[in-house]
């Protein structure tokens, strides 16, 4: 067995890690626009641009072929001042909303950036969603200019065009029209006066248990991506930071485009999909110092063998952080073995706008937990009774992970679902929908979202508790756990379970597995079925969808797939 603390040692620590601020402090390190107000975009690049970071390199950007190209904050200030006056000749004003659909290559950052500086709402989606879930996001939205490419607007939007009335144009930016725009265009924007409560980003969630919602987050976000990109993430100005999300997911945009611009650092933008060698090329070629990925990249890795790894050096790499899902303990040792450093798990939403709880660089991580909260964020486990809200103060009990409302990056609203909004708090609580437990020393782990709980004999089994210590064999790669209805006792627990490569299937391996889990969780919760599988079905974010497991287990419709992985 693995011991259920890794200490951090002197190798660890390198670099001295940041200390922790106040959200006043991280207020107080920012800018402000010249002649009051706050707009992220004017953290983010102009002020860097017109200082000692003007020919610092803000974006190395790796095409899907070719060779790398950089931008400076400069190159970035003015490209987004570009895209700032291009849409404000298509009629965007101040309180307008602009969806952008492109693959990760820079005018998508330009266009975002630009957006922000008009004081539009922007909404970065997903290239790889299909054109049904593209037209239901822009009319929820409302969204009156769609920035894209010429071959995603082939492929995409051309046929759902006339079914998004709200739109006032597409622009292509590699098409005529959209470079000779861009090329005209001046590069030099005055900011709208925007602050701290003025709309700012459109973020749909992942839809992992249903339809994707959207949530309004505003300018005054930046504080806590300031804040969280310090003490969480550990940057220094120095660093080559690589997030690998994509802008149309929080993360990629929180992650991927604001906080390291907004500490003056070189974020690494790699255009192509995941793939090992890649990666790890990456890691190596472009000497990336903090890394923040996603347990399903992990796993990933994981499921290719530690040989591929062993061909490449990280000796720049000091910090790995992930979030997304929960990461299983094997994850976390997988990263001391292999890349010589723990990963880093943290938690956080796309209503949370940041990160809330976290394994700081300074902190010893406990495998298997999510972290503390970070200063300013009051994190609890409470659970919500007909006589009100009650706090649950012990350790080691269950209930409903909740944050004291009112940091700056929350949400201010689901769009067009008010009630819905409202009812995410209570006492003064944002009822965040995950279930977990606090230990004696203050840090939390995940048990599992609420409604992927199994209720089975009278136990309540969390998803991850099961998966993890599946992943703990050898041969498994994945796991996936629903519960399955049962007369006798609620629920039975089903395991789907892929395998790593140089493992098949089996009846052999099959009753191992069920012996393997049976003897690290005890007969009531282990799994009772196993099915093989060669991979499980995850939202295009990377998370595994239970609810679809479940679904086709039973039978069921499917509900919303507009962010399975895999559909068109
Ligand atoms: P939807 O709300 O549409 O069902 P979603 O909740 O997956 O989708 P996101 O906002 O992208 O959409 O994901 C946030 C959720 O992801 C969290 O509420 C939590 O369930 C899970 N999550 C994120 N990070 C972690 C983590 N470190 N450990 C455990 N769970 C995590
Ligand atoms: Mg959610």
């Amino acid at each position: 067995m693995r011991p259920a603390i890794i200490r951090k040692t002197a190798a660890d620590l390198r670099v001295a890690p940041n200390s922790p601020l106040t959200w006043e402090e991280a207020r107080r390190a920012l800018a402000g626009l010249p002649g009051g107000g706050l707009n992220i975009a004017y953290e983010a690049v102009d002020r860097h641009a017109a200082g000692a970071n003007a020919s610092r390199v803000a974006i190395r950007w790796l095409p899907a072929a070719g060779a790398p190209r950089d931008f400076t904050f400069a190159d970035l200030a003015s490209l987004s001042s570009r895209f700032a006056n291009v849409l404000r000749g298509f009629g965007i004003a101040k309180g307008d909303v602009v969806f952008v659909l492109c693959a990760r290559i820079p005018e998508l950052y330009a266009a975002v950036l630009g957006g922000l500086k008009l004081g539009a709402m922007v909404s970065p989606l997903f290239s790889a969603f299909g054109p049904e879930p593209i037209r239901t996001r822009v009319n929820l939205g409302r969204g009156k200019v769609l920035v894209t490419t010429e071959l995603l607007y082939q492929r995409k939007i051309a046929k759902v065009e006339a079914g998004m009335p709200t739109l006032a144009h597409v622009m292509r930016v590699d098409g005529e029209e959209g470079r000779r725009l861009v090329a005209e265009a001046s590069d030099r924007f005055e900011i709208e006066r925007t602050d701290a409560e003025t709309p700012a980003l459109l973020h749909f969630t992942s839809g992992t248990t249903g339809t994707p919602k959207g949530a309004v987050h505003v300018h005054g976000a930046v504080v806590a991506h300031y804040a969280t990109g310090r003490y969480a993430l550990d940057l220094h100005p120095e660093d080559i930071f690589w997030c690998t999300a994509d802008p149309g997911w929080v993360t990629g945009t929180s992650y991927g485009i604001v906080a390291p611009l907004v500490h003056g650092v070189t974020s690494i933008v790699d255009e192509a999909e995941f793939d090992t060698e890649r990666w790890y090329r990456n890691l190596q070629d472009q000497r990336v110092t903090v890394w923040y990925t996603a347990p399903t990249a992990i796993r990933m890795l994981m499921k290719a063998g530690a040989e591929v790894a062993r061909k490449y050096r990280f000796p720049e790499l000091r910090f790995v952080a992930s979030v997304g899902e929960p990461l299983n303990p094997e994850a976390v040792w997988w990263g001391k073995d292999v890349l010589g450093l723990p990963i880093h798990d943290n938690w956080w939403q796309t209503e949370t706008g940041d990160i809330m709880i976290a394994n700081t660089p300074a902190m010893d991580v406990k495998p298997g937990s999510m972290g503390k909260p970070l200063p300013g964020v009051e994190a609890c486990i409470a659970r919500r009774t007909d006589e009100g809200v009650k706090i649950v103060d012990l350790p080691g009990v269950e209930g409903e992970l909740a944050l004291r409302a009112g940091w700056p990056s929350m949400f201010r609203g689901y769009l067009d679902q008010e009630e819905r909004y409202r009812k995410c708090f209570a006492g003064g609580l944002y009822f965040t929908g995950d279930l977990a437990r606090r230990d004696a020393d203050g840090y939390f782990w995940f048990v599992g979202r609420a409604d992927d709980v199994i209720k089975s004999a009278g136990h309540l089994i969390g998803p991850f508790e099961v998966e993890s210590a599946l992943m703990e064999h050898p041969a498994v790669a994945e796991a996936g756990v629903i519960g399955k209805p049962d007369p006798v006792v609620g629920e039975v627990v089903k395991a789907f379970v892929s395998l790593r490569a140089g493992f098949e299937p089996s009846e052999k391996l099959r009753m191992e597995l069920l012996g393997h889990a049976r003897k690290r969780l005890g007969a009531a919760v282990a799994p009772k079925e196993i099915e093989f599988a060669p991979s499980l079905p995850r939202t295009r974010s990377g998370k595994i969808m239970r609810r679809l497991l479940k679904a086709r287990e039973l039978g069921l419709p499917e509900g919303d797939t507009s962010t399975l992985e895999g559909t068109a």
